[in-house]
């Protein structure tokens, strides 16, 4: 088994529960290991995993996501029971994130392509090597080296326009 990104995505037919089993499986972690990455209870995990929770709300998704380093979009796409479609990345806001932190919900919508916040264009691939971002807990690009936030220190406050 691997765990490419391809791999990463849920299957039509998979539902919540076999979907995030699976992916935590690929990835080695145990329920708990999950529940302490994800910021979630323990509980709550092993309630998805017997698909006795369906819908996630916001927080605890973007958690899950995060720490089975999977879009947002995975997760919305197999709670509606829908495929994933193309295009659903991993994507973030150069001026607002923080490498290694939880990037904002907003920004990984596929329809999404400047930051809501400072309008800055979303970022989903590597400036230096164009390949696409691999993981938001990277801060450089393995491929390259080249660090995913640009790495100027130019402090910039949010324009008003
Ligand atoms: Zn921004
Ligand atoms: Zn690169």
């Amino acid at each position: 088994m691997t765990t490419s990104t391809r791999n990463a995505a849920p299957d039509p037919q998979e539902s919540l529960a076999d979907y995030v089993r699976r992916v935590r499986t690929a990835l080695g972690l145990s329920q708990k290991e999950l529940a302490e990455r994800a910021g979630i209870h323990l509980q709550s995990v092993g309630k998805i995993e017997r698909g006795q929770t369906t819908r996630l709300k916001q927080q605890p998704k973007s958690g899950l996501a995060h720490a089975l380093n999977i879009p947002v979009d995975y997760l919305d796409a197999v709670c509606r029971g829908v495929a994933v479609e193309a295009g659903a990345t991993l994507k973030f806001c150069p001026h607002c994130w923080v490498p290694g932190t939880i990037p904002d919900a907003m920004w990984a919508n596929m329809r999404a392509q400047y930051c809501y916040l400072c309008g800055s264009l979303l970022r989903d691939r590597c400036t230096g090597c164009e390949q696409p971002i691999e993981s938001l807990r990277f801060r450089f690009c393995p491929h390259c080296g080249k660090p995913y936030k640009n790495a100027e220190p130019r402090v910039l406050e949010v324009p008003c326009n």
